[in-house]
């Protein structure tokens, strides 16, 4: 990919609304909407600064958890070599891979389950994106990181922070704080 600029220019190109279809009249309120099952749709400017914050190389390997309405993953798999996506609810799992494969996406894998222990089959990841609050970062996914790869992740209780976690060349981890963010609750063990 990969520049910021690339990323910003197919954030504008990309149309929200094709994500929210019970709520699209609000697709360009920068705010997060409802998309059922007590889920909602991120902040498109998060989700624009969480992409160019993430990084992401040409043919990178990505982990997304929380695959929600589809919209963050689709700015991952445009820039990505391929994004395998983690949703633990069903519904929500269909109705993103319909729109994404409708959009011409052939580089996402899907997997129904609890994110929150990663993917093991087809780690390491270069970059793992989650989108959902942790309470603290879970090991299983700083296991699944590649080394010279980096996770962005909200961290905390009530408010989080949104985390960057790097991992150096030789496996050693570097943690760095960000600014408030409020995203829903990531269900499992951390
Ligand atoms: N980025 C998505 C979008 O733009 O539509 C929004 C994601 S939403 C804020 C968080 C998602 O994480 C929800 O769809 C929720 O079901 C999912 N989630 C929460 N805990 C999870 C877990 N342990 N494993 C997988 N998905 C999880």
């Amino acid at each position: 990919m990969g520049s910021d600029m690339d990323v910003a220019g197919y954030f504008r190109e990309l149309d929200r609304a094709l994500f929210m279809e019970g709520n699209s009249r609000y697709a360009g309120v920068d705010a997060a909407f409802p998309i059922g099952h007590g889920q909602t749709i991120s902040q498109p400017s998060l989700v624009l600064e969480m992409t160019i914050m993430l990084d992401i190389r040409p043919g990178c390997k990505v982990l997304e958890i929380g695959t929600g309405s589809g919209y963050q993953t689709a700015l991952l798999a445009r820039f990505a070599g391929s994004v395998y996506t983690v949703e633990r609810i069903e519904p929500l799992m269909t109705a993103a891979r319909e729109r994404l494969s409708r959009l011409g996406f052939s580089n996402i894998h899907y997997r129904l389950g609890d994110g929150s222990q990663g993917w093991e089959e087809n780690a390491p990841y270069d970059r793992i994106m989650v989108t959902a609050a942790a309470h603290r970062i879970p090991p299983r996914l700083v296991d699944q990181l590649a080394p010279g790869g980096r996770m962005v992740i909200p961290v905390g209780r009530g408010m989080q922070t949104l985390t960057t976690v790097c991992k150096d060349m030789g496996g050693n981890v570097r943690i760095e704080g960000g600014i408030p963010v409020l995203f829903v609750d990531l269900v499992g063990d951390y």
